[in-house]
């Protein structure tokens, strides 16, 4: 049996995630995280098969995080030397890099060029794609955009409305993020209902800390919830979501914020956190909505408010769909969230089953009534195997 076993690298700004899998059998090899980056006691967690090992050290920048995991390779395996390339989630390609690259000097610097974009998440990719680089000289390196796959937005769906000229010398426009995610789920919707990914049009909702939600055109995305940055679009844990512009300057005004502060308190300390005093887990706000705590409740009822607006309007944008899916955190694991959006979207053809939608399995699944016209689906979403499968198509092998 050939196998074609890659290293996925996802670098965050305070840890490290990794997988060896096999593309071809889908098997994962190993799987691993490097914890509290930059903090005085970091951790690492490797496993192999059933085996867990771990390792407490201070590990104070992402190239300590990526000789470790090395380390961790050398000591409990499997062999690195065996591995065809490695792959790596790049959050922000900016408009230059609109599918999965192979990296070399000129592919860093264009990272580098783009940190303005993305503060918080470009140097750490930076940083562990050349650590990476240096540790595993011999393969190839991939990076693989979480915006690739909204490339294909149009342009009256990507232009923000304002002076066109200071839009496009800043790059201010809509890139779209999770595009790993929405591009695998689609992918699986199609395998799942057995129909060619080109002949069907669909709507993806990745819910998960983050949230997005996409439309998706025979396989093409034509429109997406996040923007320039991940902070529009629906609410999130911490994140706002869409929220009038407007705020910024009054909350400058009547609050003397500054700009570093409100982009602070809209990511970091919003959407279900903010609306609930903290809580951004749904099995959380769950526990609080049965105890009749009615922020949890008004929390619940505006994430779900928001996210039935949004099917209603990638469903008018895109003229009726055949499929909805489910994915991510919230999306694989909240059968009250699937329920409460379909019994309002209902009447617009969204008929959910729901002795299905009970069901909790790990695999794609269908989880609407038969009668439904619109196919309701929850898809795990598999960002590494995307990611590595992305990874061995930029270097021209098939598996
Ligand atoms: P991210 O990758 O954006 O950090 P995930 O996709 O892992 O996030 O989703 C994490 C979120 O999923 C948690 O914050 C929680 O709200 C939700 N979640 C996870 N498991 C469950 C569950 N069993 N029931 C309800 N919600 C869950």
């Amino acid at each position: 049996m050939p196998t074609t076993p890659v290293l996925v690298f996802n670098c965050g700004s305070s840890s490290v995630k990794y997988q060896v899998i096999d593309v071809d059998s889908e098997a994962v090899w190993a799987t691993g995280l490097v914890e509290r980056v930059g903090e005085p006691q970091g951790g690492l967690t490797h496993r192999t098969g059933e085996r867990t090992e771990t390792v407490e050290a201070p590990i104070p920048d992402h190239a300590t995080a990526l000789e470790l995991v090395v380390q961790a390779f050398r000591d409990w395996g499997p062999d690195l030397g065996q591995v065809v390339a490695v792959g790596h989630r790049a959050v922000h390609g900016g408009e230059r890099f609109r599918a999965p690259t192979i990296i070399d000097q000129s592919v860093i610097d264009g990272l580098t060029e783009l940190i303005g974009l993305a503060p918080l998440h470009n140097p750490p990719n930076i940083i562990g794609i050349q650590a990476a680089r240096r540790a595993l000289p011999q393969v190839p390196h991939v990076a693989v955009f979480d915006t690739a796959f909204f490339a294909t937005l149009p342009p009256e769906a990507h232009t923000y409305a304002i002076d066109r000229q200071l839009a496009l010398a800043h790059g201010i426009r809509k890139y779209g993020f999770h595009g790993t995610s929405h591009a695998y789920v689609s992918g699986k919707v199609a395998q799942v209902l057995g129909r060619d990914l080109g002949d069907f049009d669909q709507i993806v909702c990745h819910l998960g800390n983050g949230a997005s939600i996409s439309a998706v055109q025979g396989g093409v995305a034509v429109e997406t919830s996040m923007g320039l940055t991940p902070l529009p679009g629906l609410v999130m844990g911490t994140r706002s979501g869409d929220i009038d512009p407007g705020v910024f300057a009054y909350l400058a005004r009547v609050a003397g914020l500054d700009s570093g502060q409100v982009d602070e308190l809209l990511n970091k300390s919003s959407g279900m956190a903010g609306l609930t005093g903290g809580l951004s887990d749904f099995r959380d706000i769950r526990a609080r909505i049965d105890q009749g705590d009615p922020d949890a409740q008004l929390a619940f009822d505006v994430y779900i408010h928001r996210l039935v607006a949004y099917i209603g309007s990638y469903l008018a944008l895109l003229g009726g769909v055949d499929a909805l899916s489910f994915t991510a955190g919230v999306g694989e694991n909240d059968s009250f969230v699937r329920q409460a959006v379909c019994d309002r979207l209902a009447p617009l053809g969204f008929v959910l089953d729901p002795q299905a939608n009970a069901v909790r399995s790990g695999q794609p699944r269908v989880i609407s009534a038969s009668q439904s016209p619109v196919t309701i689906l929850v898809v795990p979403t598999n960002e590494e195997l995307a990611l590595a499968r992305d990874t061995v198509a930029a270097i021209g092998i098939r598996s």
